[in-house]
């Protein structure tokens, strides 16, 4: 077992238990896994039974579009072979994202963090084909894709349309670059979200280097080229910079000595810190390195266009205009649906959203066999507000209209369960469970709707939505699958949350997030960690940290040696600069 699936499985395993497990989780990684039991073995020979009794029975369609975070950990976890599985993306490999910015400087190489899907799928039990071709739209009516060809050599004939049919269709297509249609942005800046991205930008700033070295140029030109401007202030932008800086000071220093004095990293954020989403301490941390090292930190600045040597920004401080001459810009500010998706969601009249819904079992919402995960959709979280009335009406057996707090006990459960805001509320409360909420409101005394109502008030408050992280698609695709897996054996034991709203139970409990914790890279072996519990870890140990979780995170044993080949080849010999 890959000591990808073991972390995953460890992260599903851990949660909710006490604090010891979280950190044996975390802390017990290393090259090849975790030392974390996971006892699943009885849900595995039941759905193997059931698929057995099934092998008469003709093969559902599953159609899984996209092979990044999301498509990749379904189908690994995909166990059941009563499937027939179609695979359609115009990447034939999945690729380990978080380490792209260490492809951006020859850290890491490209070949090393990527995995023929085909490798994948080929060693599962159930049949699966894959396709390499996008999706350009998602027939509802008669329950077929369309689909067309990838062509990246002419002369081996241009693309060809088909459609594949599905019974159930797994929408795991990612999502677009943001350019939040600024001017130029498409045609000069770089992005960073594809292997073929981080390769171009290792290539220019190799060229830039070189160009400058040229001697007809003038010191103004030559400033210019050096300049290397980052757009976005979030944890990507922030990784790339100092990967770029690492690169600069530690290797090209060494190769171009003549031109350090001109070179200059600037990082470009709208607001007024970087890495907002982490905890301050982190920000803060951040920021002074940034400053020590020399990396340029410009707050509250807006880019408003750029073009071929210029970049222009509007800050927020002066009010004014200013153009910013550079010689390689990378834009990293955020996500955007791709227009496939978008295509798809005025058909389905998800018309008046930015991204696709779907309710908590991962159901894109209105259709019954579709399923939408990772950073192209998210989770319409439903209010305990909406259904209050109906969870007072089931604990209620006697229909009494008012109730002692004990009456509770029974869906307790179940109300946890299927609203994850209820758990952080409590959490933030610092209380034990729903009980303690409503004796600490109310005491012993009865309570009537309206009490009961008032007493939840406040729990939907806590509602947000999931980011857009490996972290989320990857559970959500091991989530699926492992749904899958037991589609019949759940249709013969009904199990999950009651359904408030409706009758009866809900075949599968509700997708539920585990977060483990997030890295922020800063440069000169030193990494910040904001782990689960809200602990901050900063410095040289966490860049360990980091080292050993991404090591056990690879989705094979070959890319794990790979990336740890390459992690000690850089140590030992420094990148290399020679641009092929
Ligand atoms: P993706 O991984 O983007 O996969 C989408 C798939 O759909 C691809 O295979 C694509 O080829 C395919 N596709 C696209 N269009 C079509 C189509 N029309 N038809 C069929 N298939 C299609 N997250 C973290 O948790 N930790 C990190 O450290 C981290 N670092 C990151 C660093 C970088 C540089 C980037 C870019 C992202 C990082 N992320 C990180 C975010 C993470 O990569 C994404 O959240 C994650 O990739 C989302 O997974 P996904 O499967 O939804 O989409």
């Amino acid at each position: 077992m890959s000591g990808y699936r073991f972390y995953e499985r460890a992260s599903r395993a851990y949660y909710g238990r006490p604090h010891f497990y979280k950190l044996l989780a975390v802390c017990t990684v290393s090259g090849g896994g975790l030392v974390v039991a996971y006892g699943e073995a009885a849900r595995s020979t039941a759905f193997a039974e059931a698929a057995n009794d099934n092998n008469s029975i003709k093969k559902k369609k599953v159609v899984v579009l996209g092979t990044g975070w999301a498509g990749t950990s379904f189908l690994k976890s995909l166990k059941n072979p009563s499937y027939e599985v179609q695979v359609v993306s115009p990447r034939n490999y999945f690729a380990f994202t978080p380490l792209l910015p260490s492809v951006t400087n020859g850290t890491v190489e490209a070949r090393s963090i990527v995995e023929p899907v085909r490798k994948i799928v080929g060693k599962k039990k159930y049949d699966a084909e894959f396709k390499e071709a996008e999706c350009y739209k998602i027939d509802t009516q008669n329950k077929k894709v369309h689909c067309r060809s990838i062509t990246h050599q002419s002369h081996l004939g241009g693309s060809e349309d088909f459609t594949v049919d599905y019974d159930y269709l797994v929408i795991a297509m990612g999502a677009r670059v943001n350019t939040f249609n600024t001017p130029g942005v498409a045609e000069h800046a770089h992005f960073l979200k594809e292997i073929e991205d981080a390769q171009r930008i290792r290539r220019t700033v190799i060229d830039c280097f070189e160009r400058a070295s040229l001697p007809s140029l003038s010191n103004e030109e030559r400033k210019r080229i050096l300049h290397f401007v980052v757009v976005g202030g979030g944890p990507t932008g922030v990784e790339f910079s100092a990967e770029l800086h690492e690169f600069v000071t530690h290797d090209l220093a060494k190769l171009y000595p003549t031109l350090m004095e001109h070179v200059k990293i600037t990082l470009l954020e709208a607001t007024d810190h970087i890495l907002n989403m982490f905890d301050k301490r982190i920000t803060e941390f951040a920021e002074k390195k940034f400053g020590r090292d020399g990396i340029n930190l410009k707050f509250g600045s807006m880019v408003t266009k750029v073009t071929e040597k210029d970049i222009s920004i509007k800050e927020r401080s002066s009010g004014q205009n200013v153009n910013i001459p550079y010689g390689m810009v990378v834009w990293s500010t955020g996500i955007a649906t791709r227009p496939v998706v978008m295509d798809f969601m005025k058909q389905i009249g998800q018309t008046n959203r930015r991204v696709l819904a779907t309710d908590e079992w991962l159901r894109v919402e209105g259709c019954d066999d579709i399923y939408a995960l990772g950073d192209c959709a998210t989770i319409n979280q439903r209010k305990i507000m909406e259904d209050i009335a109906a969870i007072f009406v089931k604990a209620d057996k006697k229909g009494t209209g008012r109730l002692k707090v004990d009456d509770f006990e029974e869906v307790i459960n179940d109300i946890v369960e299927r609203y994850p805001q209820l758990e952080i509320y409590l959490k933030k409360q610092q209380l034990k469970d729903f009980v303690q909420l409503l004796k600490n409101k109310h005491g012993d005394k009865e309570l009537d709707i309206e009490k009961f109502k008032a007493a939840l008030s406040e729990v939907d408050s806590q509602m947000k939505n999931l980011p857009a992280t490996a972290q989320v698609a990857a559970q959500q695709g091991n989530y699926l699958a492992d749904c899958f897996n037991r589609m019949e054996v759940c249709e013969k034991y009904p199990e999950g949350p009651l359904r408030f709203r409706g009758t009866g139970r809900h075949r599968f409990r509700p997708f539920r997030y585990r977060h483990l914790g997030q890295f922020a890279p800063l440069g000169g072996e030193q990494t910040a960690a904001q782990l689960p519990g809200d602990w901050v870890s900063i410095g040289y140990s966490t860049q360990w940290l980091w080292y050993s979780i991404y090591a056990s995170k690879q989705v094979s044993w070959r890319t794990r040696t790979s990336v740890v080949s390459d992690w000690l080849r850089r140590f030992v010999f420094g990148r290399d600069s020679s641009r092929i």
